[in-house]
């Protein structure tokens, strides 16, 4: 759907991580690669390249949100590769990397070539595979690792799922290296997780929720970290939660072992004290969210299920160790784990709500606002974490980069723009956010993939939400 065509990007910051660059330039995009990054890529432009204004934005490599469920096949009630993908797209992202927790899973080369036919057809943006590490998700059988290699999967993990055997496990790990697989991996341990369904805290006490204890990921964590090292193969553990984690990733990378860290956006933002309404949260942990941006605050309920997702939001403690390891590069990526749900889904009692929020549309902005609007990370170091790091990670080597003769992939941003985030007007298929009605700081612009603009939010001189052909 994305064929190669030409663009020149004009006016903008450009800030590229992965060369330390950060300067006024334009970014000349020609047949889908880049062919240009400088003060004088204009000049080396045909004069009938098309040209997107960005005067006054941030141009930078197009973001990979490596942690996203798009549903299809099996559970397209919930989402679909084209609303995912749109969805994506407007929150800025260019490439995302699908979970193979699907119905079927996606455990075989077959349900990958479906995968890759249905978003070369309908993507809006770039649409990279995950395989399963077992077969059905089950934790019992291996999957066909070297199968789906050649069939195309990028990374390979039990996502929404853990491996519970460590024979198995590390079996997985010698496979995986063999094939140069990266092994990403949902660290819960079932046998402490037993149904948690809540932080097990003050608040799963007082509100007479199920604990999901902190120590339940920081044992698959450690496991995680004694495979690594026993075996060679590089593990990636999802969405961290817990500060026991960090550390226990920061130690073992210390030592050169190869694991690596990813962060959601809700774990760096929100506590479980969300769980008891929104005035328990404003009046404690959300204290410090307060004010900027200025504006009316957002109202929930207790036991409101937009807030359950799996690893669970945890203490303030736990939120802190997280913004922690983003600003020490212990946690290299930041990812979404865009999980849509049906409303009939969610809207039933705690316990029995699916885990899970969307979230590639409030990602950047709640990234912008909590990292580098409060001044822990740079715009630069906050981009590598869209962009060089899990390209690096995920083998990408002409992904998250604009470097000449990479793949002319591009994001625009405006990291200043204030706007209230309405669910109700998310591009995805489900509308389980937390963030509904929150004033957020940061927004995308418009996302180019291979020299087309898949999404234009807001060209300079333009107003919001015109069309674009895709
Ligand atoms: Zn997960």
């Amino acid at each position: 759907m994305n064929s190669p065509k030409s663009l020149l990007v004009t006016g903008g910051r450009v800030i590229d991580p992965a060369h330390g660059l950060d300067a006024p330039s334009d970014v000349l995009v020609l047949e889908g690669k880049i062919a240009a990054v400088g003060p004088d890529a204009a000049a080396q432009a045909p004069p009938d390249v098309p040209r997107f204004d960005a005067t006054g934005q941030v141009v930078c490599p197009g973001l990979i949100d490596l942690h996203c469920h798009l549903r299809e096949p099996g559970q397209s009630a919930k989402e679909t590769i084209a609303t995912g993908t749109a969805s994506a797209a407007r929150g800025g992202f260019a490439s995302v990397v699908c979970m193979p927790n699907t119905s079927p899973a996606i455990d075989n080369a077959g349900t990958v070539a479906l995968i890759h036919e249905r978003a070369e057809r309908e993507g809006r943006v770039n649409v990279f595979v995950a395989g399963a590490i077992t077969k059905n998700i089950a934790g019992e059988e291996l999957a066909p690792i070297g199968s789906l290699k050649q069939a195309g999967v990028i990374a390979i993990t039990d996502d929404g799922h853990c491996v519970q055997n460590n024979e198995l496990m590390r079996r997985a790990l010698e496979y995986a290296r063999m094939f140069d697989l990266p092994v990403m991996d949902h660290c819960q341990d079932y046998s402490l997780v037993t149904d948690g369904v809540v932080h097990e805290g003050y608040w799963s006490a007082a509100l007479g929720l199920r604990g999901w204890p902190a120590s339940g990921e920081e044992l698959i964590v450690a496991r995680n970290i004694l495979l690594a090292r026993l075996t060679g193969a590089h593990i990636h553990c999802q969405h961290i939660s817990a500060a026991g984690s960090v550390q226990l990733l920061r130690e073992a990378r210390a030592r050169g072992v190869p694991v690596s860290g990813e962060a959601c956006p809700h774990h760096f933002t929100l506590t479980d004290t969300v769980l008891a309404g929104s005035d328990a949260f404003w009046g404690g942990d959300g204290r410090e969210l307060i004010g900027d941006p200025k504006g009316e605050l957002p109202r929930w309920p207790s036991y409101d299920t937009n807030f359950k997702m799996n690893p669970p939001l945890r203490a303030a403690e736990d939120r802190a160790a997280i913004i922690e390891g983003l600003v020490d590069g212990t946690l290299e990526i930041i990812s979404s784990d865009h999980a849509p749900h049906c409303d009939f889904e969610k809207e039933v009692e705690f316990d029995y709500a699916p885990f899970g929020i969307i979230g590639f549309e409030t990602e950047l902005a709640l990234s912008l606002t909590r990292l580098y609007h409060a001044k822990r990370l740079s715009l630069s170091e906050l981009i590598a974490k869209f962009t060089v790091a899990p390209a690096r990670l995920l083998r990408l080597r002409d992904k998250g980069t604009l470097r000449v003769g990479a793949d002319g992939d591009v994001t625009v941003f405006d990291p200043d723009e204030e706007w209230v985030f309405d669910a109700a007007e998310t591009a995805s298929k489900s509308k389980n956010s937390p963030f509904s009605g929150w004033r957020l700081k940061g927004r995308a612009t418009a996302v180019i993939v291979r020299g087309g603009v898949v999404f234009a939010g807001r060209e300079a001189g333009a107003g919001r939400g015109m069309a674009v052909a895709n």
